[in-house]
């Protein structure tokens, strides 16, 4: 559910419905109080308790301690009258410092409860990120409506859920005192209770609206701060220094990364000056009223209608009771704010990522393979379909290779039989069964798939290998098993630690790899995957020369006797090998056979092919 959002100075609602809109937000995103409450105390409940003891202690006491320092002012009064009588003035003192330190004490407790909880909640709630982040799909990467929701998550949501428990706990101890505060001071007159309240509403007016404000310009902004986030990455990160470094782009992007700051700080800036200002004369205001209340109980003491001491007290209790009004409002803007970081949150974590609800762990007819059902794909967003009509059969034990020009078609094709999409017509078969009905783990289970950008793990060498099959990442003897398929065991061995070497620059002592040295570490991958009988090869030998690719193919398709084997790439040295070759051009199936029967055709396969031929001739 995305609310349309709006820079704050070209909201074009109307003042009055603005105000309006203002207020029912207002009262609107407390809903998720109780949320980060759940969520504080399913987190550690112990913690949670010793919070709420402390901050009724710490709440209570302050008003004990005016109560003592009045009780003291008029013992030494009435000693200094009667003479004598010290030891109660001592006695009082006493009692009053022990109050401070329980007070302090108190104080100190709550701040290392809270301590302690931010530390656990902070990680709760990024696991809880990353967590969701494992069931999204992959369009959900591609979709940078979504991205600006998980950065917006990531960047702030993981603290806010206990400043808001913790601004909860303030609301309370404050109130807890102030009720204590009114019930005194209402002795002196119900009338100075009622200032005190008051004096400090339009202050808190205006910090409900500029927490309301920073939270759109926080929203409204996420795509610039995430293009900052990307331009650190490009200039302080190994995998983009090399371009960087020889085109000279750092400093045109450093000045790209300053301009996007410069323009959102002097919308900070306007805001933080905006909001100071208008504090600063609201806050004249409270003054005003604790001044006034001061002269009025001054005025009162000098007609000798209450002691010194109790003037002592009650001037006390204005000023701690207006401490107290300003703290709760802050803790109200604070909690508003933090509800509307945590709506973020709660957003992301609420997108609804339709489950595929399939259950077949296996097919009707497993002979049958692979079927491709005039399948059509269209990108979500995309104007044109990326895929058009495809029929396709592949049995066990056969193998496709797919040609095409780059953005032909060929990895949709892919990414459509691992149902990392799903068709927009037509269907497509594995078993006799629709790839919909397929449980998720039994269909993945059944495919390796290398494609062109596959992952390079900052990991151990095996790990890296190992990753092909979850249910043996670590297992070093399979590691072993399946680098010798991928022909990749001997350089492995060569290695400074062998199969347990590090790879990659970001960890201590570890090794970067050719680009061929790369793709044979993920040919091994795909080996790991015994139990798959669809191997899908998405130019992952493009780095190797055209006779270690042929002989890899080779080699590959030695070892899938049995399997079905799809292969990508731009060498017809290795295409023609294929039994099955299809031509995709703009989404479409324009050709298909035998290496024999194309060069037959005399189409655009043996034109592509003879283009390439005579090059090596
Ligand atoms: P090939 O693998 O043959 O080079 P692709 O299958 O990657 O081609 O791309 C086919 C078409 O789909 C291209 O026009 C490309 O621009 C578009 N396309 C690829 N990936 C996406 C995506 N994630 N979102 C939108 N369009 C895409």
């Amino acid at each position: 559910m995305a609310t349309p959002v709006h820079p704050p100075h070209t909201a074009s609602a109307t003042a009055g419905g603005r105000e309006a809109a203002t207020l029912r937000g207002f009262f609107g995103v407390f809903r998720y109080s109780r949320r980060a409450l759940e969520l504080v105390w399913s987190t550690n409940r112990a913690l949670t308790v010793a919070l709420a003891l402390l901050t009724l202690i710490a709440g209570i006491l302050p008003a004990c301690v005016a109560v003592i320092g009045a009780l003291i002012v008029d013992a030494v009064v009435g000693a200094m009258r009667a003479g004598g009588l010290t030891t109660r003035v001592v006695e009082l003192v006493v009692l009053e410092g022990a109050l401070v330190a329980s007070i302090a004490a108190a104080q100190r407790g709550l701040s290392l409860c809270q301590s302690l909880l931010r530390a656990q909640l902070g990680q709760r709630v990024n696991v809880m990120i990353l967590e969701k982040a494992l069931t999204l799909e992959l369009q959900h990467f591609e979709d940078s409506e979504f991205y600006d929701k998980l950065t917006r998550a990531r960047r702030e949501a993981s603290t806010r859920p206990l400043s808001l428990v913790t601004r909860t706990f303030g609301l309370v101890q404050n109130a807890i005192s102030l009720v204590s505060y009114g019930v005194l001071l209402a002795r002196f007159s119900p009338w100075a209770v009622a200032v005190l309240l008051l004096a400090g509403l339009p202050a808190f007016v205006a910090e409900a609206k500029f927490s309301g404000d920073a939270f759109r310009l926080f929203r409204w902004r996420s795509p610039e701060t995430r293009m900052q986030i990307y331009l650190e990455t490009v200039i302080a990160r190994e995998d983009h220094a090399k371009e960087v470094m020889l085109y000279g782009l750092g400093p045109r992007l450093l000045e790209r990364y300053r301009d996007i700051f410069r323009r959102l700080y002097r919308e900070d800036r306007q805001l933080t000056v905006r909001r100071d200002v208008w504090g600063f004369a609201l806050g004249l205001i409270a003054t005003a009223a604790l001044y006034g209340a001061y002269a009025w109980i001054a005025v009162t003491t000098a007609r000798r209608l209450i002691s010194l001491g109790q003037m002592t007290m009650y001037v006390a209790l204005f000023r701690q009771g207006q401490a107290a009004v300003s703290a709760m409002l802050a803790a109200v803007g604070g909690m508003y704010e933090d509800n509307l970081y945590l709506s973020t949150l709660y957003e992301y974590l609420e997108t609804s990522v339709p489950r595929p609800s399939g259950t077949a762990l296996r097919g009707p007819h497993p002979e049958d393979g692979v079927r491709f059902e005039d399948v059509s794909f269209t990108y979500p967003g995309a104007e044109e379909a990326a895929l058009e009509h495809v029929t396709l059969h592949l049995r066990p034990g056969a193998s496709l290779a797919l040609v095409g020009e780059n953005g032909s078609g060929k990895t949709t094709l892919i990414k459509l039989l691992t149902r990392l999409y799903a068709p927009t017509a037509g269907r497509i078969l594995l078993d006799g069964q629709d790839l919909a009905e397929w449980a998720e783990k039994a269909l993945r289970g059944r495919i390796g798939v290398i494609f062109q950008d596959f992952a390079r793990y900052q990991m151990l060498v095996g790990e890296n290998v190992g990753a092909g099959d979850d249910r043996y990442f670590e297992d070093e003897s399979r590691w072993r098993a399946a680098a010798a398929k991928g022909q990749a065991s001997e350089f492995i061995e060569t290695l400074p630690s062998g199969y347990r070497t590090q790879l990659g620059k970001w960890f201590r002592d570890g090794r970067e790899l050719s680009g061929g040295q790369w793709q044979k570490i993920a040919l091994s991958r795909a080996f790991m995957r015994t139990r798959a009988d669809i191997l899908v090869l998405d130019e992952p030998t493009a780095a190797m020369d055209a006779q270690a690719e042929a002989e890899v193919f080779e080699h590959f398709r030695q070892l899938a006797r049995e399997r079905i084997t799809i292969l990508i790439s731009h060498r017809f040295s290795t295409v023609r090998m294929a039994d099955q070759i299809v031509v995709l051009n703009r989404g479409r199936i324009v050709e298909r056979g035998t290496h024999e029967e194309l060069m037959r055709l005399n189409g655009r396969y043996a034109h592509l092919f003879t283009l390439q031929a005579r090059g090596y001739r």
